[in-house]
């Protein structure tokens, strides 16, 4: 972890950095060299490249020294609860209260516990003695993530991603959490990193849906992830394959679309005025 940390620390503008020997041995701090030699030839070819000019990290070694990084000052930082003035009270009439613990920014009702957020956020991303500040780096890291999931492309290791719509059973009760009608569940192929939530939520990513909701001034980008301040319903149309109708109403105007089992939009119908006439 010394070696790959070594060489992680050192890269910087213009890209990864390349060390010679007695550099990189000088920057892990070991004085040995048959002690360091040792160290070092376990991580060559698998996490370090041996090169001409010196040692540099392969792709397995960045990868190693991303998560390094991420776990630095996990188990320190702490941010005690505090109420999420931008969500909505909860239908209980319960406050939200967020707080971060373990790695982790929460987000949960004070009165019946529901859940309303649970996601991994770097500790380097906020300041810890502004919650604010946590709340910004959470929203853009949860955003960032379901839109790419939405994308096919797990954020993590950006490999292919597969959606299902189908759920563990107990999973909502041991998590707290109240289901939704029809909840999807996304998951990495390659390093099962994965991630819950509505359909019509996910699926705002979309760009003919964000569209609608950004014009009508709820920018899926900016509005925080967890609290989806429009109205939609959703429908199952077939499930094989996997036909959804969703229908987002803002402003008067309606947009129907139909998703697929992947999420993307294959049909939509946007009617402007539509809830006014009805009325
Ligand atoms: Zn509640
Ligand atoms: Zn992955």
């Amino acid at each position: 972890m010394g070696i790959i940390s070594a060489l992680g620390e050192a890269s910087g503008e213009g890209g990864y950095a390349t060390l010679s020997f007695s550099e990189l041995q000088e920057a892990t701090g070991i004085e040995d060299n048959g002690h360091f030699n040792y160290h070092l030839k376990k991580l060559v070819e698998e996490f370090v490249e041996d090169r001409e000019d010196g040692y540099a990290l392969t792709l397995a070694g960045i990868r190693a020294y991303q998560a390094i990084v991420a776990q630095q000052q996990l188990p320190s930082t702490e941010v005690a609860p505090f109420d999420l003035h931008s969500a909505d009270e909860c239908h209980c009439g319960g406050v939200i209260e967020a707080w971060y613990e373990n790695g982790r920014f929460h987000a949960e009702c004070n009165e019946c516990d529901e859940s309303i957020q649970y996601y991994p956020v770097s500790p380097r991303s906020f300041d810890v003695a502004d919650p604010d500040t946590l709340v910004t780096a959470a929203a853009r890291r949860i955003t960032r993530d379901e839109s790419s999931m939405v994308r096919g492309v797990c954020p993590y290791c950006t490999g292919n991603v597969t959606w299902s719509f189908e759920m563990p059973e107990g999973y909502w009760a041991e998590n707290g959490m109240q289901q939704e009608d029809i909840v999807s569940h996304v998951a990495c192929d390659d390093c099962a990193w994965f991630m819950y939530g509505t359909i019509g939520g996910k699926a705002r990513f979309n760009t003919i849906i964000s569209s609608f909701l950004a014009t009508r001034g709820h920018d899926p980008w900016r509005e925080p992830p967890w609290g989806e301040p429009f109205e939609y319903t959703e429908r199952v149309l077939s499930d094989d394959p996997w036909r959804l109708e969703l229908t987002y109403e803002l402003e008067g105007d309606e947009l129907t679309v139909t998703v697929d089992g992947s999420l993307n939009v294959i049909d939509h119908e946007l009617t402007e005025g539509a809830v006014d006439r009805e009325d």
